[in-house]
Order: C-alpha cells, then sequence, then structure tokens
C-alpha cells in the first residue's frame, strides 16, 4: 500500500511514497523490496517534522505509522512497550486513566514513539528530566540485511545511543519501551504572567523553572524598541488532585492548502499584540485540561496548510547559557527589523541533563523557535540569524531545519562521524545528504 506523504513545513516540497507495513515481521521484506527499486530509503513516523530530515533522498519512505499495536504495559511500573508507530496521544489515551503521562511529551501529541527517538524530542520540563530520549528503556531496531537488535543502555549500547537523536539513520526501531511518569490529575495547574522584556523573562526563569515541572515562554517576536522581547511566560504542574480525563481529540481541520499563504505581517503584527495584552500582568493561577497547555496547536488539524503551496519554516536554536541573554536580543532585533516572523515565537530555558543520544539537540542555554512563511527574502534574514547563533556557540534543531549548512551541522555536532559511522548504508535523508556532503 503506497501514499504520499510530506514534512510538516511542506518545504522542500518533496512529496514521498510510503511503503507501509502491517505487521512488525514486514520490515525486512519492505525494506528490501524499496532497497530493490530505489537503493535508499528512510523510516518515517508521523511527518511532524518541519525541515527534510524526514523525507529521504530518493522519496521513497518506509511508513511506520501503521505499527500501532501495544505489546505489553505494566501499569505498576508504568513502562510501555508498544510498536515504534504508535502516537503519543495514543499512549496517553491509555495511560492517563491509570494516572501516568510521558515523561517527556513536545508541543505534538501527533509525533510516533520511533520519530520521538530518532528526534531526541524534549518538552517543557527539560530543565528537569531531559529529553525522551532519558526515558527509553530499550527499543528493537532493524537494519538491512540483520537480525532484529535489541538495543539498551547495556545491550548494543554504541547503536542505542546512536539511534536516540540519530535521526532515522540507524536503523529502523520497530518497538520500544518507555518509562513513563506518575500524576495524580490530568489537570494542570499553571501560573502565567507577562513579561516586558528579555531581561525580565530570564529574571523569571532563573526564579521560577527549579520550582515548577513545566516552563515555557511565548514572545512577540515582531515588537521592536522598548517592546523588544516582551512575551507571556508560563509555569505549571499536575495537579495533586482531580479526574484523570483523556481530551476529546479536535475535529477542526484546516480542508486544503490555499494557494497562497493565509499569514501576513499585518495579521500576525495584530495577533501578536493581542495575545500579550490578553495576559495578565501579575502572577494569575489557573487549572486547565492538558491538552491546551501541551499541545494547543494540535486542536486546528492539518494547521500547517494555512501557509499554502509555498509552505512555511520553522527556525529553532539553542545559545549556551553564557551567552544565551545577549544572542537572544540580537535575533530578535534581526527578526523585528526584517518584518518577517510568526505568531508567537516560543522561548524556553533547556537543563543540564545529558542525553544518552548522541546528537541531541538540547544543550544548557536557551532555545528559541518561530516559523516564518516561505518566501526568498527569508534567505538572507536566515544567514543573518545563523552568523548570531554561530558566534554565541549555538546550534540549530535538525528536526525543524532546511537551511542549516552543512559547516555550521558539523561544526555544532561534533558526533555526527560517530553517527556517519553507525549509518545504515540504505538509510539517506535529505537533510544528512545536504549538511554531511
Ligand atoms: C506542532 C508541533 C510542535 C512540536 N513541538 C516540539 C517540541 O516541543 N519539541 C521537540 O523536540 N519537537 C517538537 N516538534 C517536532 C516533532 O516532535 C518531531 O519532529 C518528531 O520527531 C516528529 O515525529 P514523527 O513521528 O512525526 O516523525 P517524522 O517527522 O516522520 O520523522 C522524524 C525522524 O524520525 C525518523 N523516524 C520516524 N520513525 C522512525 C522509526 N520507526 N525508526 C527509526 N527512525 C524513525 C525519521 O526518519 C526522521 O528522521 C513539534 C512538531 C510540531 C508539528
Amino acid at each position: 500500500m503506497t501514499r504520499q506523504l510530506h514534512s510538516w513545513g511542506r518545504f522542500p516540497y518533496a512529496p514521498q511514497t510510503g511503503h507501509g507495513c502491517s505487521w512488525a515481521g514486514e520490515v525486512t521484506g519492505v525494506l528490501d523490496s524499496v532497497v530493490a527499486e530505489n537503493s535508499l530509503t528512510l523510516p518515517y513516523g508521523n511527518g511532524r517534522s518541519y525541515g527534510d530530515s524526514c523525507l529521504a533522498t530518493s522519496d521513497q519512505v518506509v511508513n511506520m505509522r501503521s505499527l500501532d499495536r501495544f505489546i505489553q504495559v505494566d501499569w505498576q511500573q508504568g513502562r510501555v512497550l508498544a510498536e515504534a508507530g504508535v502516537t503519543l496521544s495514543e499512549i496517553l489515551a491509555i495511560a492517563i486513566p491509570r494516572g501516568w503521562f510521558l515523561s517527556v511529551t513536545p508541543g505534538t501529541q501527533f509525533a510516533t514513539l520511533g520519530g520521538a527517538i530518532a528526534n531526541d524530542v524534549h518538552g517543557k520540563n527539560h530543565h528537569l528530566r531531559g529529553t525522551f530520549g532519558n526515558h527509553v528503556l530499550r527499543f528493537g531496531l532493524q537494519r538491512h540485511g540483520c537480525p532484529l537488535l535489541n538495543c539498551s543502555g547495556t545491550e548494543n549500547a554504541e547503536l542505542f545511543a546512536a539511534t536516540i537523536g540519530g535521526l532515522g539513520l540507524t536503523g529502523v526501531i520497530t518497538w520500544a519501551e518507555i518509562q513513563l511518569m506518575p500524576i495524580h490529575s490530568s489537570q494542570i495547574e499553571s501560573t502565567v504572567v507577562r513579561f516586558a522584556n528579555l531581561a525580565e523573562f530570564f529574571s523569571l526563569s532563573a526564579e521560577l523553572d527549579q520550582q515548577h515541572e513545566y516552563s515555557v515562554a511565548w514572545i512577540d517576536c515582531l515588537a521592536k524598541g522598548s517592546q523588544s522581547g516582551r512575551g507571556v511566560f508560563i509555569v505549571g504542574d499536575h495537579a495533586p488532585y482531580g479526574s484523570l480525563e483523556v481530551n476529546e481529540r479536535s475535529k477542526l481541520s484546516v480542508p486544503l492548502v490555499p494557494p497562497m499563504s493565509l499569514i501576513n505581517n499585518f495579521t500576525l503584527k495584530g495577533f501578536n499584540s493581542a495575545y500579550w495584552r490578553a495576559h495578565p500582568a501579575n502572577r494569575t493561577r489557573q487549572r486547565s485540561s492538558y491538552e491546551p497547555f501541551f499541545y494547543p496547536l494540535d486542536r486546528l488539524l492539518h494547521w500547517n496548510r494555512i501557509y499554502g503551496r509555498r509552505g512555511f519554516q520553522q527556525y529553532q536554536c539553542v545559545i549556551p547559557d553564557a551567552a544565551a541573554e545577549v544572542a537572544m536580543a540580537e535575533l530578535l532585533t534581526a527578526i523585528a527589523n526584517a518584518g518577517q516572523g510568526s505568531f508567537l515565537a516560543v522561548l524556553k530555558r533547556c537543563g543540564d541533563a545529558v542525553s544518552p543520544g548522541l546528537l541531541s539537540f538540547p544543550l544548557p542555554g536557551t532555545s528559541l523557535a518561530l516559523d516564518f512563511p516561505q518566501s526568498a527574502s527569508l534567505a538572507p534574514l536566515f544567514v543573518r540569524l545563523d552568523a548570531i547563533v554561530r558566534a554565541a556557540g549555538g546550534r540549530l534543531y535538525p528536526a525543524k531545519d532546511a537551511h542549516m549548512t552543512g559547516s555550521d551541522f558539523r561544526q555544532a555536532y561534533p558526533a555526527w562521524e560517530a553517527l556517519e559511522a553507525l549509518r545504515d548504508p540504505i538509510l539517506m535523508s535529505r537533510f544528512w545528504k545536504r549538511v554531511t556532503a
């Protein structure tokens, strides 16, 4: 069965033919047949990566989404062993009623288990719990022409480390076991306050991050001058009591891709400004269910289509602590001066937990992420932003990237050669070819 697949940003536009597996035992056969016709391929989860890291150079991917069965669950220990195509939302659907939650979750619940491991995703609690990879106990890895390998911190440990954040290049993850964390309620108690500038953000983060499980900020990236760096700071925790309810799935959807982006500077400026004003100037406590807190964008299905046929790019970088405040100010000034930018940018302090993954993105510092409608004028802006990130000793996130230069990648991820040495030779993404060629 084949199906056209895309990356989330739809840029570069390179529709992929997906070769599906219905059963774990079919993975080797599908790999054989795709490779016989095309020589190269790549595993594909649910296409929630923005750039070209989930796109094969051959445009022929092994679609893992149908491998969506739970194999074994232990509700005493909070451990789930499932096929790699199970999504995080499917895990939450069975875990929440039993009082368990994902130890780490990205801002979408539609990523698969395999995709979350391959990008070693992080979330709003990175400062306390590190990345997704810190909570992976073991997984099965299928390399071409080899028997299925069990990988963990003690068995095939080198491949275990290379596969966490390994961008799908070391083999196909067929199943994985992860550790969940206990919760008493599916509701989140949060404290929200707006801040006027970056200095206030850093001081709020220093004061509140360690006291709360989750911490994140939204920045008005189009604000200039004295308003530059203003935003909304949010910290939260799982409520100590309350119900354990799974939220209803959203049915709202953008039905088709319009010819032009529906995002323009006029709508963006108005939205960002109104959002900032809508939030309280004094610290205010709120209680909400988990979905609007973790996954606000998932409520509108296919929201990526509003960027039209040209698609969009996300720019996500992390800057080490020592340089973060100055570099973030420079980045925001460059973005605002270029008059380009997105709905609220996400600012987040990352902690110092060490991931088992070789090529994990976060480092102790501050991460900034924002979306840009695709246009010719993005290239010169990204050159300026990249120069600031490089000078500050930071790096870009491969899961979001469609433009990073090979030299920036190799400089920022010196372990890339170790991953290349362990890459399954039949697996090649457009991203990997671009940054290692
Ligand atoms: C709204 C939104 C919010 C997001 N927020 C965050 C965030 O807060 N933090 C964060 O870190 N990321 C975030 N992301 C990015 C997203 O979580 C990652 O890109 C994730 O890896 C996507 O998973 P996927 O299953 O869709 O995989 P895909 O995008 O399809 O693939 C991602 C990578 O995984 C590999 N892969 C997929 N399945 C397998 C498998 N079975 N075996 C081996 N390799 C495999 C692919 O080859 C590819 O390299 C966000 C994305 C969106 C759309």
